[in-house]
């Protein structure tokens, strides 16, 4: 069965070009009364990773998220607005990014998602039982609204990864843990979460997206389009070959594909409105490939070397860390660490790394409020690039 995109060019942030715009894409699936009935209360759920000026392009723009509350209400639904940071104050970050302006302006309930609950997730590929927030499961449905980012772990983050802040934000550290330096395993968490709390829709806001070290501190980039779909994993596909990235780089479509959920292949996505080509992308910068499961099975000394030597892993620029110690706090395993460096004079404190416990979770590059950690190629994979 075909999967449907709606892609729409979208030039500028005004209310009234966004809202008419989301309203068109919508359309173009079938319009807003196919995934919202009257009186059913939607969770709108934007990337609020941190409180940043909307500029940054660290969260969906409140223009996109106003848009999507207007058109639910147009259907007779009542938008509700939630998220659950990993370490930043949800309301707080709301305030900053602009989104409580849209609470308020429409009177529109603000949740924080912080109620922990364990469901059974007999489906499940990668974990049968799951915890996410009770708020979330309390909507009658969700309309999830990614931002275009890099992402050190998952290459990108895009609709299936956004999913993950319905799980409250102290308890996301665990997922890390239980996954471990298996990508694909927390990328199969991701999946699983995704599958089950099922989004009616995705619409990803592209209008203005972020490259490099991305998804807090990387680099705002004009990509100038809307998308969306009631098929999350296509709608990332779709946005995957825009961008000129391989299907395979990204650990949450290579799963997806692996183990068929949704659909990846492009010649089953049937694009509506504007084509790929006419929103294509060029030179979007990529955070570099992580590529942690690579050396594993191997024994002893040679896994420990290989995987040194191959693996992404997080570089601290010493000179513009303040050490706040916000990554220290967030580290799942609890490999970092402020010591003591330098001479006997001039001893001055640092934040440290166990590479040997990393697992390469990047919460740390994700948190850092200066931007001074991001993602470094192992030596082996800089000199033979192909690897
Ligand atoms: S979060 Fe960033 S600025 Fe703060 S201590 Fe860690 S590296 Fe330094
Ligand atoms: S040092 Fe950073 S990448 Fe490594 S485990 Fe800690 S938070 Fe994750």
């Amino acid at each position: 069965m075909l999967s449907e995109v709606s892609i729409l060019k979208c030039a500028e942030y005004s209310n009234e070009a966004v809202y008419i715009k989301v309203r068109e894409l919508i359309g173009l699936l079938g319009g807003i009364k196919r995934f919202v009935k009257k009186g059913e209360r939607i969770l709108l759920k934007p990337n609020l990773l941190t409180g940043k000026h909307p500029d940054k392009a660290v969260t969906t723009h409140p223009a996109v998220v106003r848009a999507l509350a207007l058109v639910v209400m147009d259907a007779g639904g009542v938008p509700v607005i939630g998220d659950s940071p990993a370490i930043a104050n949800a309301q707080k970050a709301a305030e900053r990014c602009g989104i409580m302006d849209v609470a308020s302006d429409l009177s529109v309930e603000f949740l924080e998602l912080k109620t922990a609950v364990d469901v059974e997730n007999q489906d499940g590929t990668a974990f049968k039982r799951l915890r996410l927030a009770q708020e979330a499961l309390d909507c009658d449905g969700i309309i999830n609204i990614p931002k275009l980012k890099t992402h050190a772990q998952m290459f990108l983050t895009l609709g299936v990864k956004n999913i993950f802040g319905c799980v409250p934000g102290v308890n996301k550290a665990q997922w890390h843990l239980a996954a471990g330096v298996d990508t694909s395993s927390f990328a199969g968490m991701l999946l699983d979460l995704f599958l089950y709390l099922k989004p009616r829709l995705t619409v990803i806001d592209a209008v203005v997206s972020m490259e490099g070290n991305g998804p807090a501190n990387g680099t705002p980039k004009d990509t100038g389009f809307i998308a969306a779909s009631a098929d999350g994993v296509a709608l990332d596909s779709a946005v995957v070959e825009i961008l000129g990235a391989k299907l395979d780089d990204c650990p949450i479509l290579k799963r997806a594909k692996a183990i068929n959920a949704g659909v990846t292949d492009l010649f089953r996505i049937k694009i509506l409105g504007e084509s790929i080509e006419a929103v294509r992308v060029h030179g979007f910068r990529f955070p570099p490939l992580i590529s942690a499961n690579f050396a594993a099975g191997l024994p002893g000394f040679l896994d420990r070397r290989l995987r040194k030597a191959l693996t992404s892993r997080p570089h601290i620029d010493h000179s513009l860390c303040t050490l706040c110690d916000v990554c220290i706090k967030v580290c799942p395993p609890n490999k970092m660490d402020k010591t003591a460096r330098g001479g006997k004079i001039r001893k001055k404190n640092r934040i440290t790394i166990d590479y040997d416990g990393c697992i390469r979770c990047f919460c740390c590059q994700e948190v850092c409020p200066s931007g001074a950690i991001s993602a470094k190629e192992g030596w082996l994979k800089k000199i033979i690039p192909g690897l």
